[in-house]
């Protein structure tokens, strides 16, 4: 039985066309460029590598380099969340039907994430929200990351639901027996510049088709209830 909805935040809750994570992006390059003295492509580089060799590149930057992780969350996410995004009451609606528990699990850390969810006006849908420092900075896509949420819930993997937009999150929860729902991309905002989308790491994780380890794949957040209730109908 289905007990627990564990939400992605970034790109999930809001469309991936927002510019917000591109912004952050952006941020991140720059903490390295004038942390370490690096150019710009240089920079680019290794934010990209970190992401792919270590789910972030902040993992990357507290393994390779000595780094103080909270100047780094907090440099990179200061960024003006209402520029990007907007109050969504529609999809307030659609997560108030959901009859399960609902809570965020994120590799942003928790100031990020409730700024995210006021500006949206979805915060008291969610009871409770997993960051990367709840994760101790083993974030997603590691399979740590799920057992430590699963043990503060004190629940087992097939008693929950995974809504990511990320396609490299899915196969260590599909592991651990929970159910995966993917948000494909739907269709590219001309009003993103590619440039932009370069900067940020995830927009290059973003299949165009369902891949076997989503149970479920939907094109826009709104159609979430309806997915969940067809992997657990009630
Ligand atoms: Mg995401």
């Amino acid at each position: 039985m289905i007990r627990y909805i564990l939400f992605d935040l970034d790109e999930t809750l809001y469309p991936a066309t927002s510019g917000l994570m591109p912004a952050i992006g952006e941020r991140m390059r720059t903490f390295l460029e004038q942390r370490y003295n690096l150019d710009p492509e240089v920079a680019h580089e290794l934010q990209k590598r970190y992401w792919l060799q270590y789910g972030t590149t902040l993992r990357g930057l507290m393994l390779e380099r000595e780094i103080d992780p909270q100047e780094y969350l907090d440099y990179v996410h200061n960024v003006e969340v209402a520029q990007f995004i907007q109050p969504d009451e529609r999809l307030h609606k659609i997560l108030a039907t959901i009859p399960y528990e609902k809570v965020i699990m994120t590799n942003a850390d928790a100031p990020h994430a409730e700024r995210v969810l006021a500006r949206l006006g979805v915060a008291d849908e969610f009871t409770r929200i997993f960051d990367i420092v709840f994760m101790e900075f083993e974030c997603k896509p590691a399979r740590g990351a799920y057992e430590r949420v699963l043990a503060a819930l004190n629940a087992r993997g097939d008693e929950c639901i995974l809504i990511e937009d990320s396609v490299r999150n899915l196969p260590s929860a599909r592991e651990l027996g929970i159910q995966t729902i993917l948000l494909l991309p739907n269709g590219m905002d001309p009003q993103v510049q590619p440039t932009r989308r370069f900067l940020d790491p995830a927009a290059q994780d973003k299949p165009a088709e369902c891949p076997p380890d989503a149970n479920l794949c939907i094109q826009e957040i709104y159609q979430v209830a309806e997915a969940i209730q067809t992997l657990a109908p009630r």
